[in-house]
């Protein structure tokens, strides 16, 4: 049991407002733990960052990345291409820090320039060595995680389901409704949550009834990209709600795929956006870097 184990949101105590899940300070503290492990190593861990092109969002995240690796005292090597390189190019950087024994962890940011078709990204993503894989988006690292083997898993799930345990430490039976399926998110959120012997639904776009199926929850995990899109009456008293949604508004502010106000309360906890599961991405990609890095200490 958690200290928050004992929050709940009941009808007897409708005007009560659901805590709201601190991301921020959950990654401080993972980053302080991963600075501390990392002081007794040989060598720091070592991450590669891979950007192409010139996509300001992308700069944004590999900005915080690379940051991030500051305060964690994780090595970090930006390998920046220009917008106009060709597969070839990327597959050639990849190939060489594969090979470099010094870097254990290899994240080429997302998406590529649209010179890049999917099937090319898709090729380039598999090219990554399972072992250096810290976004989890190799086949061999989702198969790991679907075989309930130790491997890579998505960054964002992962914290996503650290915040739903600093609520709720034993998931065991519970209902969890996750709004989307894709493989970088949805897919990899079931299987964690399902390997939490909770009860999943997945829903997607071809979902019918998707109100009444999120007011049977326990857990709804909220993952699609429309602003404000699950509503307060979807919500069943007491349930934990995790947003992932990040969509820049017309006023230039961030929200989420739930509509906080609405749904604050009626919920036990709740993620803000910003603030929540975004800096727990960041944080447990940290955690993959040292992962990766003791993964190599075991199978050089
Ligand atoms: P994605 O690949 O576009 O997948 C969106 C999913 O939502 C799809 O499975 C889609 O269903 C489903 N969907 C679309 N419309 C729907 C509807 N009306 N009802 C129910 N489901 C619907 O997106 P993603 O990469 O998973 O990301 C989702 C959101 O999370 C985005 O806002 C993204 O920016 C955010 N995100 C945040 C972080 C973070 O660090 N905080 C990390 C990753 C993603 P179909 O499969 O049927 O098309």
């Amino acid at each position: 049991m958690t200290p928050h184990d004992s929050i709940s949101n009941t009808e007897d105590s409708p005007l009560c407002q659901a805590h709201i899940i601190d991301g921020r300070a959950e990654s401080v503290r993972i980053l302080d733990q991963i600075a501390q492990n990392i002081k007794s190593r040989e060598r720091p861990p070592c991450l590669a960052v891979i950007l192409v092109g010139d996509n300001p969002a992308s700069h944004v995240y590999v900005g915080q990345k690379i940051k991030a690796c500051a305060a964690s005292g994780i090595k970090s090597v930006e390998c920046r291409m220009d917008e106009a390189s060709r597969f070839q190019d990327i597959y050639a950087v990849i190939n060489r820090l594969n090979q470099d024994p010094n870097v254990d962890g290899i994240l080429m940011q997302l998406p590529l320039p649209s010179g890049i078709s999917e099937a090319e990204q898709s090729a380039l993503i598999e090219l990554i060595h399972p072992q250096k894989d810290v976004d989890g988006l190799t086949t061999a690292n989702i198969g790991k995680l679907m075989a309930g083997q130790r491997g890579l898993i998505p960054c964002t799930p992962q914290g996503a389901l650290h915040l739903i345990k600093t609520v709720q430490s034993d998931l065991t039976g519970l209902h969890a409704v996750v709004i989307g399926r894709s493989l970088l998110f949805g897919k990899p959120m079931g299987q964690l949550l399902l390997s939490e012997n909770a009860t999943v639904t997945m829903a997607h776009s071809k979902t019918r009834d998707l109100d009444k199926i999120c007011a049977q929850a326990d857990i709804v995990v909220a993952a699609v990209g429309r602003p404000r899109m699950v509503k307060g009456d979807w919500i069943k008293s007491g349930a934990i709600v995790i947003d992932v949604g990040i969509n820049r508004l017309d006023n230039g502010k961030l929200c989420g795929d739930v509509d906080f106000d609405a749904v604050r309360p009626i919920a036990r906890a709740i993620t803000p956006v910003p603030g929540g599961v975004g800096p727990m991405t960041i944080a447990y990609l940290m955690a993959n870097t040292l992962k990766a890095y003791e993964l190599r200490l075991l199978n050089p």
